[in-house]
């Protein structure tokens, strides 16, 4: 059964007798000592940055039903949740005096009606307008249909390719090996607005796996809420020396208060919610990949270069790190370096750096020597979806909902629609052997769940 971290507030080094473990006579808690509230571990001397559990835990529960609670198969009492638990099997039921098929739960006996699509014509209204890029207001004119019913559809279409998407990653989460790549990016709106979202492909096909954004229904206290001006996003100077590139990364992270302090500009509101800092998103988001990892026997996790997404990940993977059945490391894409990294202490901390054709890599959580073999060959995953986001995503909204539904769509489409080398991600990723067409796409999502 999958257990998330409730407790973020411990020590972060790995080496540490005290790594993941949350309570400890050792730790001062909510200590001042270097300007800013940490957990102080008089074992190693380190001071992780105090985390709000409260608010994780919050955000977290309402990340978790965005993206696997939104089920409309299968018995909901059993199984509430896409992957944390198994959706027993169901049997026919007869119908509801609408004729809507009803199916009966083998394990509670519960009955429940099988969800009933029956203006398809008007889910493929909407899934044309958001492939032609049409501003939503012209798409809702040209649709003939209300802006309540263009939205009502463009809800359920994200449900349907949603649920048709978890249904098939179910095929991969007992696997013998998961390698994941993570990245955090700003997507920018129009009038300044603006959201932080980090995303996760895996490492082998490019399927986008998981996005969080930084938006939140919760109302925290104000000093939790995201109003900044400032930019701490360590970027890449402009060379192609790999060592150079990443001596800059470092001097950027010693600017800030303290190294979890990741701070992307002014973004104005988007209105009905609140905007949360990205370093908790970090944690909301990592736990949440312990839906894919809970199952398979061994996984890597190639991070971004960014000390909160180090401490993010670590304290999801903590237990599986201690076991040795997880990985982690620090990857910065970059092709066409003039160096070869073969083990270069580098930074304020002396990580040691290698490098391969598509970038850069930092054991954070093992050691290596020599010349050791990287899982992770293609470095570009994360940036081709960011792109494919920013081209498609209407740069005017301002609805935290329509932003998670178009996410969502896109995300699906992508994975299932969009070819390279005559194959999508999903196919190489090996749970589809088809190469679909959006509205084909949407099609069989239709069959899947009926039949599910
Ligand atoms: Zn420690
Ligand atoms: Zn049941």
């Amino acid at each position: 059964m999958l257990i998330f971290t409730k407790d973020f507030n411990c020590c972060k080094t790995v080496i540490c007798e005290n790594f993941g473990v949350s309570e400890s006579d050792t730790y001062i808690k909510k200590s001042e000592r270097l300007g800013y509230l940490s957990t102080e571990c008089t074992l190693c001397g380190s001071n992780p940055p105090w985390i709000n559990n409260e608010l994780v835990k919050k955000v977290l529960a309402e990340k978790l039903q965005l993206n696997f609670g939104q089920k409309i198969v299968g018995c909901k009492k059993c199984s509430p949740t896409f992957f944390i638990t198994a959706t027993p099997p169901s049997k026919l039921h007869g119908f509801t005096s609408a004729g809507t098929q009803r199916k009966k739960c083998t394990h509670c006996g519960a009955v429940f009606t099988l969800p009933d699509f029956k203006s398809t014509d008007a889910l493929k209204i909407v899934l044309a307008s958001l492939m032609a890029k049409k501003e939503i207001k012209n798409a809702i004119k040209e649709s003939g249909l209300s802006a309540r019913l263009y939205y009502f559809y463009l809800n359920k279409l994200a449900l349907i390719l949603s649920n048709f998407s978890r249904i098939n990653e179910q095929k991969i989460l007992q696997r013998e090996y998961l390698g994941m790549h993570s990245e955090g990016r700003l997507v920018s709106l129009s009038h300044q607005r603006g959201l932080y979202v980090l995303f996760t492909a895996e490492i082998e096909s490019g399927y986008i796996l998981l996005q969080t954004n930084n938006l939140t229904k919760h109302q925290f206290a104000d000093k939790f809420i995201y109003h900044e001006t400032k930019n701490t996003l360590a970027s890449n100077i402009d060379s192609d020396n790999l060592e150079e590139i990443l001596l800059a990364r470092y001097q950027n992270n010693l600017k800030r208060n303290h190294f979890e302090q990741v701070i992307v500009g002014d973004l104005k509101p988007i209105v009905k919610c609140n905007a949360i800092y990205p370093d908790k998103v970090a944690y909301v988001h990592f736990q949440l990949l312990k839906a894919f990892t809970e199952g398979v026997q061994q996984y890597e996790h190639y991070i971004e270069h960014e000390s909160t997404l180090r401490a993010a990940a670590l304290m999801s993977s903590f237990s599986s790190i201690k076991n040795a059945t997880a990985n982690i490391y620090f990857f910065l894409p970059f092709v066409g370096s003039n160096q070869n990294l073969k083990g270069k202490p580098i930074g304020w901390w002396n990580d040691i750096w290698f490098s391969n054709e598509v970038g850069a890599f930092c054991p954070v959580t093992c050691k290596l020597k020599g010349s050791p073999s990287f899982s992770l060959h293609t470095g570009d995953a994360i940036e081709n979806f960011y792109r494919y986001i920013n081209n498609n995503m209407n740069k005017n909204c301002n609805s935290m909902q329509v932003i998670d539904n178009l996410s969502e769509i896109y995300r699906v489409i992508y994975n299932y629609c969009v070819i390279e080398k005559d194959q999508s991600a999903a196919s190489r990723l090996g749970i589809t052997d088809h190469v679909y067409q959006t509205e084909a796409l949407l099609e069989e999502a239709l069959q899947q769940i009926k039949g599910e």
